[in-house]
């Protein structure tokens, strides 16, 4: 389909007309003679007339067979960066429909991506933003990309070598998810050309010598399975060729092979009349020739997101080698050469935009764009989005939901709707229960369990693959930390002040709270619980700017006396009686009755948060335990280790050491262990089947790093594998 040879008005009509019998020429003939005037007197690179550019631009359009203000705008695309013609101008001259598009291609044509990362963040969230509000914009974007990368020979090497990775990885990947197969192509092996052009043109060469053997062999086995379906009295048209050169180095680095091994270079494709020929093919295609286990792809039943619909296999073919089959109709074929456009109704002469049903791929990204609000993670969510391949999944009630590869029951949840996503608890993979980080298969059959009191976590985002679903749960977890610490900022104040006999109600009816919110900055009280919650605002340089002076002095020894009577009476326990002191102080008071979590079991040394628990004390998690952050913050205290205490007491952490099955190992870790002054309390061990042995030591520790001297003592140990603390 590609025509690098002259383009020119004549062309372009005649393309046009071939598809739109009843377009309106006299829209290009203006938009040429425009674009002509305004490029008048300006030269290529390669020398030749500026207009040869634009021309071939639009020429690609027509290929594609876009509507007519497209073509136009491939036209005009580069008068308003390049010449003196001025948007006003196409305004006048051609609508407002045309100077829109021309001055979205502009500012997307002002967009570099070579610049530092999170500038790259931004220009690519503007691309998709243009994108969505226009597709049009891009696709003439896409085709001023092909014909500069046609051309790119006149450039300086440096240059090239950035268009053309900035082509790989943006155009290439824009053009396939907009499914325009032959630009995809077309674009990965000219940027080949310029990024790796040692590999390039060995590739091109050896193509070029083995060409004869090659169609030879293209030529008699297309003939044998045409052959074939003929038997079975089905009508097919039957063609091979050489996979492009980028595929071909992409299974190079793969499989880390050379040229000559890899020896599915070409793909044969067969197209038949119906979508039941196809499986009818296939079936055929099967019976004659061994399928390779794992190649078979159904994408006719689920078709790929930008559309794509084929079967593919491969089998052994006559020689013994691989051979890569696909197998799609007339029409399927159109929509994986043309994309998008292929899709496209026309209504008067351009496209109905509003019923562009595959373009939905482009509004799920303005969805998170409006849900992340940080470019450089909107540019993460897009790229996985990119590139990722996809699996199918199905729901109990049969409907097929297309998910990111190595998707978790989690992102199915989140396809299913937001709130599923947040309340999910578990799944069911075909009828199993699975655990949250299970990785899904095309195929599965995944049913969801929800519960009302569930709410997102951080550790989802390592679950989840799919950017819906991260952006999803990163809005919640902003959203839910923004109030947490809205609330902890409140409180933080109102304890503050009830040091000086003051409180939160008074300060505010005073108007003194209002006064140092706008002397801070802030628009408001709100803001300011967020800034101390978050620690952005310090309590102590706050309580000065709300009180009066002499309200200031009051803070007396009996006031401090009072906030520990308080906090007594809410823990509700007298002093511990007896002579050991506590290793944990509670907001400073060190006899306090305190319990340590058993699903993080602390130890001295880790960083650690503290719970009251009315009549029962304090509770101690480490400050990362998953219970700790669900906790009830109204609740939490500061607690710290009690430094001076911390010798004389011991506490028992598990340890798991995997190792080689050794005889004589136990008795080495445990000497190693005894050997670091550590008490073992118990020991107990088992073995694997593949020859290993798993050995679970509970130890008498003082701090973290004793337990440190312990574990990198035993990784030293010959025979160990590794060795972690065990948290339950
Ligand atoms: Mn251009």
């Amino acid at each position: 389909m590609a025509k690098p040879k002259s383009a020119s008005l004549e062309t372009i009509s005649n393309t046009v007309s071939s598809y739109y019998p009843d377009a309106k020429l006299e829209l290009l003939t203006k938009a040429y003679k425009f674009a002509e005037e305004a490029h008048r007197g300006q030269l290529r690179s390669s020398g030749e007339p500026y207009m040869i550019h634009p021309a071939e631009v639009a020429q690609t359009l027509a290929d594609l067979k876009l509507d007519m203000a497209s073509i136009a705008v491939g036209l005009l695309h580069d008068t308003v960066e390049d010449t003196h013609a001025t948007l006003e101008q196409i305004q006048k001259e051609f609508g407002n429909d045309i100077a829109d598009l021309v001055d979205g291609v502009t500012k997307l044509s002002q967009i570099t991506f070579k610049t530092s990362e999170e500038k790259q963040a931004e220009n690519f969230r503007k691309m998709i933003l243009a994108m969505a509000k226009d597709i049009r914009v891009i696709l003439v974007k896409l085709a001023d990309r092909l014909n500069n990368m046609r051309t790119l020979e006149h450039l300086s090497p440096h240059k090239q070598k950035i268009i053309a990775q900035e082509t790989l990885d943006i155009y290439a990947p824009i053009a396939n998810r907009l499914g325009i197969g032959w630009i995809k192509t077309e674009l990965e092996d000219l940027c080949l050309r310029y990024l790796h052009p040692d590999i390039y043109y060995r590739l091109a060469q050896t193509v070029a010598k083995t060409k004869r053997e090659r169609q030879k062999y293209t030529d008699d086995f297309s003939e044998v399975l045409d052959e074939k379906l003929k038997e079975y009295d089905m009508n097919a048209q039957v063609s091979g060729r050489a996979k492009h050169f980028f595929s071909i180095f992409n299974k190079m680095e793969r499989r880390k092979v050379d040229f000559d091994q890899v020896f599915d270079t070409i793909a044969f494709r067969i197209i038949v009349d119906n979508i039941t020929e196809c499986y009818k093919a296939l079936g055929v295609i099967h019976a004659s020739y061994k399928p390779i286990p794992g190649r078979f792809k159904d994408y006719i039943a689920m078709p790929k997101a930008n559309g794509y619909q084929s079967l593919h296999t491969t089998v052994i073919g006559p020689a013994g080698d691989r051979v890569e089959i696909q197998i799609r109709t007339q029409e399927m074929n159109q929509v994986a050469e043309g994309g998008i456009a292929a899709h496209w109704k026309y209504k008067e002469g351009r496209f109905d935009t509003r019923s562009r049903e595959n373009v939905e791929w482009v509004n799920r990204l303005l969805e998170w764009h409006q849900d992340l609000s940080d470019p450089n993670e909107f540019l993460e969510t897009v790229k996985i989005d990119l590139f990722a391949e996809d699996v199918f999944v199905f729901t109990p009630k049969g409907e097929v939901k297309q998910l990111a590869h190595g998707a978790s029951p989690l992102d199915f949840a989140y396809a299913v709707h937001t709130d599923v996503g947040h309340k999910c608890v578990g799944a069911k993979v075909n009828g199993k229960i699975v655990p949250l980080k299970h990785r899904l298969k095309s195929g599965d059959t995944v049913e969801i369990v929800t519960s009302t009191t569930q709410s997102p976590s951080k550790d989802w985002l390592k679950i989840v693959r799919s950017s819906r679903a991260k952006a999803k749960i990163r809005a919640f977890i902003k959203e839910q930390e923004r109030d947490r610490s809205r609330e902890l900022g409140k409180a933080v104040l109102e304890k503050a002040l009830r040091a000086y006999s003051q409180s939160l109600s008074k300060v505010e009816k005073s108007g003194e709270l209002l006064k140092a919110v706008q002397a801070q900055g802030l628009r408001s009280p709100e803001e300011l619980w967020a800034g101390l919650g978050y620690g952005r605002i310090s309590v102590d340089d706050l309580i000065p700017l709300i009180l009066p002076k002499e309200a200031l002095e009051r803070k007396t020894e009996a006031a401090k006396a009072e906030d520990e009577s308080f906090l007594r009476k809410v823990l509700n326990v007298a002093k511990k009686r007896g002579e050991s002191r506590n290793a944990i102080t509670v907001a400073n008071l060190d006899d306090v009755l305190v319990r340590f979590g058993r699903c993080c079991n602390p130890l001295p040394g880790d960083s650690i948060v503290g719970f009251i628990t009315r009549g029962r004390g304090v509770t101690v998690h480490t400050a990362t335990c998953t219970k700790a952050i669900d906790n009830d913050q109204e609740r939490r205290v500061d607690v710290q280790w009690n430094v001076r205490e911390n010798k004389t007491i011991k506490r028992t952490v598990k340890i798991r050491v995997l190792s080689l099955d050794e005889p004589g190992l136990l008795a080495i870790m445990s000497q190693t262990i005894s050997g670091c002054g550590v008490n073992i309390s118990s020991a107990n061990i088992r073995t694997t089947k593949d020859k290993k042995a798993i050995a679970i030591f509970d130890v008498e520790v003082g701090d973290l790093s004793q337990l440190h001297k312990i574990t990198s003592a035993l990784e030293g140990k010959k025979g160990v594998i590794s060795v972690e603390r065990v948290r339950s």
